[in-house]
């Protein structure tokens, strides 16, 4: 008798802790990315499995963001932190610091071959506009065999910087961070941010890889598409003005010259001179097309649209997804509005 109550007892303490890792792995898991375009992808592959949500919102600007008291509290809440990485998040470690979160983080950029930044130096908010640059050397496609430091010289390194100023935060590696803009790289954040969740919820790993292998698909197919599409624009004419310099990876994947206004910090201002230099180019390139960005002001590329009688052909997504319910606010819905809004604008 004393032995089957002890086996009884045994199994009701089983049946116990059974039931709590179920009721433990029913609750979403609880995902913090740092913009709204990874929190899209982590939705599209995390389905109900995830309560996913995003620091900076959309259409805001990444690149000047000022994290509020209830971003530490919801990243202190967070199971899975997801960041973009190549020091985009440069207000990201003050905030991690802040939360004091410790758990897990995805990088989606790992693994990518990242672009280095056009003109280095240009982009970093020194606000020293008056040094010489060329921007005609800039724009190489071939920019990404370049090793990543090779636009590093002249600057002081990362640490002799003055901590805790204004500019520190808003300053860049030499890295390009917008590695999003190109359908085949969003390929690795996908495989990334599936293999996070996978490790943070091995529960529902199989899930998670099905989704994923159903948004790499439809990525696949937009990628496909987009290179269909732009067949129509002669690549003579595929040259065009936008803000910041957020679309490289894009002018690569599909042989686009993007020439930015300002360097790739949405916040630096560009000098009198650079808008001239610009504006030439501009005139002497025949470039039909410029653009406004969802994250940037319109201030600056209507000076230059009538300056140079290049049509403003609209807006076009970089760093943020639009508002719910725009058809912008979903990653692939942005990579397919920029499209349409570059054919509009591009086609003979
Ligand atoms: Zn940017």
């Amino acid at each position: 008798m004393k032995m089957r109550d002890i086996h009884s007892g045994r199994a009701v303490l089983a049946l116990g802790l059974l039931a709590l890792s179920l009721s433990v792995q029913a609750e979403p898991l609880r995902v913090v990315s740092s913009f709204s375009i990874l929190n899209d992808m982590v939705k599209e592959i995390g389905g109900d499995k995830v309560i996913a949500s995003t620091i900076v919102p959309a259409n805001g600007d990444a690149h000047a963001f000022e994290p509020r008291p209830s971003d530490a509290k919801s990243l202190a809440n967070a199971q899975l932190l997801v960041i973009n990485g190549l020091e985009f998040e440069t207000w990201l470690p003050r905030l991690q610091q802040a939360a004091g979160y410790q758990g897990p983080q995805v990088v989606a950029t790992a693994g990518i071959t990242p672009l280095a930044f056009e003109g280095g130096h240009d982009d970093h908010a020194d606000h020293d506009h008056d040094h010489d640059h060329d921007h005609d050397h800039d724009h190489d496609h071939d920019r990404a065999k370049e090793p990543a430091h090779a636009h590093e010289a002249g600057h002081a390194p990362q640490g002799e910087k003055e901590p805790g100023t204004h500019d520190d935060s808003h300053q860049h590696g030499s890295q390009d961070p917008h590695a999003w803009q190109s359908l085949a790289l969003a390929q690795i954040y996908v495989r990334n941010i599936s293999q996070g969740l996978e490790q943070a919820d091995p529960a529902n790993a199989d899930y998670y890889q099905r989704r994923a292998k159903d948004y790499a698909q439809r990525i696949q197919e937009l990628d496909d598409s987009i290179k269909a599409r732009l067949e129509a624009v002669p690549v003579d004419k595929r040259k065009v003005i936008t803000s910041h310099d957020a679309f490289s990876y894009m002018g690569k994947a599909y042989d686009i010259r993007f020439i930015p206004l300002v360097g790739v910090s949405s916040q630096a201002e560009p000098s009198a001179r650079d808008i001239a230099q610009i504006v030439q180019q501009a005139r002497r390139e025949q470039i039909q097309a410029i653009f406004v960005e969802n994250t940037v002001s319109a201030k600056l590329v209507e000076q230059v649209a009538r300056e140079t009688g290049a049509k403003v052909g609209g807006t076009l997504y970089s760093d943020a997804l639009g508002e719910p319910g725009s058809g912008v606010d979903t990653y692939l819905g942005m990579m397919r509005s920029n499209t349409d809004q570059l054919v509009k604008a591009l086609q003979p």
